[in-house]
């Protein structure tokens, strides 16, 4: 009780909450991870406010873990030594438009898809779109996981767009990291460190993007395909021709099979690509011949959505769809990143670990950046299944790291993908342990995550 009083006087007594329904809030994210209580949580509406709590939080060495909108697969804001959740939702403005130099400085607890509706006016957009969470994902959160999404084939990840920030340290300490010049080469890049660290090195408090204009023009299509080899076949060479797309998303058979019984979508259950492209009417013709004719080579072809139905509204439920075949069960997935050559490879491997352990997966993702996620559902219950696909899992991972890739292309690492980081990282994994020290010398930011 005397946290809730202590929290309650350093900001005000309705934004500090032990409430049983806030703390249950506050203790799970989107992943299959075991949820954790907080003791307490608070939501802030400033960076001193910030400050304030994590010095206090310092002082009697309380764990301290930052909150976007908990949409997170990996387990990443579940608060597993308890201590304070420090929810940044309300703190969801535009602190100020640089409209000329095409850059936006926001508070972290603003909404993806609520960031961009206040830009269009200004002819702008934040490119990273984290597909089926952009009606929730925070821009706080996703520069903590480094998220990606759709557009990152074009415009990038969310790293490439964070230009500056004003963090607090584990100590309390306030930062301002990066400047709003394009490019730099002055001193380490502090900034980059904190994007993707996952809120263990800092919090936080204000983000300066670089955004893009609003394409003139754009195009999209959906192409099927009669094998899954074949359709990611297609992405490697469109990404080895250079050319130019926006978007480019993989779903396998099962994925649409998952969307046609989720939302009666219709869809042909054949291994498909939805693909967009921006730029001028001229170009876009161009590039979306280019595609199809590249599509075309591997037996792809272009196929109309039934009721003229947009690709990303489809694409958006894919997660959720897989996820109501069979409610019970618990969602077992990778988030790989890999070569965009070994993009087939992965795919094929993937699909012959799963049928050696009679495992079902399910593979889609932003496969023009080399990420593709599988995702296997069974009820942990079944212990002899659930081990199966827990050993799938992980000889899927394996094989990744084998051919030059990563556990975690998007999602961040986590609880769920924790044991194959030493692994990926080798020795460079105690020098991050001596930066986390240098942040966070008490180790109370999100403690028990990554490593
Ligand atoms: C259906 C679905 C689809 C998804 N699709 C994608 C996708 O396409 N691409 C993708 O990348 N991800 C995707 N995700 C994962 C998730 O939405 C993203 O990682 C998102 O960026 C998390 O944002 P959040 O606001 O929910 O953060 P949270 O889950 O609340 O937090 C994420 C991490 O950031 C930390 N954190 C939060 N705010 C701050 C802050 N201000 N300062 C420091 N640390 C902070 C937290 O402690 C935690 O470690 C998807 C999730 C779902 C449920």
């Amino acid at each position: 009780m005397s946290l809730a009083i202590d929290l309650a006087s350093l900001l005000a007594p309705d934004r500090v909450s032990v409430k049983a329904a806030d703390l249950d809030m506050a203790s799970h994210d989107e992943s299959s991870c075991p949820a954790t209580l907080p003791d307490a949580v608070a939501w802030p509406l400033t960076t001193d406010e910030v400050s304030r709590i994590v010095r206090y939080a310092y002082e009697r060495e309380i764990p301290v873990t930052a909150r976007g909108a908990g949409s997170s697969l990996e387990g990443n804001p579940i608060p597993v030594r308890g201590g304070i959740v420090l929810d940044l939702s309300l703190m969801n403005r535009v602190v100020e438009m640089h409209e000329s130099d095409l850059q936006v400085t926001v508070q972290p607890g603003i909404v993806y898809n609520q960031l961009n509706e206040q830009l269009k006016p200004h002819g702008l957009f934040f490119p990273p779109s984290p597909g089926g969470s952009s009606d929730v994902a925070t821009i706080g959160g996703m520069a903590a996981n480094n998220a990606s999404g759709i557009y990152s084939v074009k415009y990038g990840g969310t790293r490439d767009h964070v230009k500056a920030a004003t963090v607090v340290t584990g100590a309390g300490e306030i930062l301002h990291l990066g400047t709003r010049s394009r490019k730099t080469s002055s001193g380490y890049h502090l900034l980059g460190l904190l994007v993707g660290s996952e809120g263990t090195l800092a919090i936080a408090t204000e983000l300066t993007l670089s955004l893009v204009g609003v394409p003139q023009a754009k195009q999209q299509g959906a192409f099927a395909f009669p094998s899954e080899k074949l359709a990611v076949t297609a992405i490697a060479e469109m990404m080895r021709y250079g050319v130019d797309l926006a978007a480019v998303e993989f779903l396998d058979r099962r994925s649409l099979a998952a969307l046609n019984r989720f939302q009666g979508f219709g869809l042909l259950e054949q291994p498909s690509l939805f693909v967009e492209v921006h730029g001028s009417a001229q170009m876009v013709d161009e590039v979306f011949a280019t595609a199809t004719a590249l599509c075309e080579e591997q037996d792809g072809r272009l196929i109309s959505l039934p009721d003229g139905r947009h690709p990303w509204e489809v694409r958006h439920f894919t997660t959720r769809a897989i996820q109501a075949l069979n409610p019970q069960a618990k969602t077992i997935r990778t988030d790989m990143g890999f070569p965009i050559s070994r993009l087939p490879d992965v795919v094929e491997e993937s699909y012959a670990i799963a049928e050696r352990h009679d495992v079902l997966l399910h593979t889609f993702g932003h496969a023009g950046i080399g990420i593709l996620h599988a995702l296997l559902r069974e009820d942990p219950a079944d212990t002899v299944r659930w081990a199966a696909a827990n050993q799938a899992k992980d000889e899927v991972v394996a094989f990744v790291l084998s051919v030059g890739g990563t556990a975690s292309g998007e999602h961040g690492i986590g609880l769920g993908s924790r044991k194959y980081v030493q692994q990926e990282h080798g020795e460079a994994l105690e020098l991050m342990k001596g930066i986390k020290q240098v942040f966070d010398p008490k180790g109370i930011l999100n403690p028990g995550k990554i490593w």
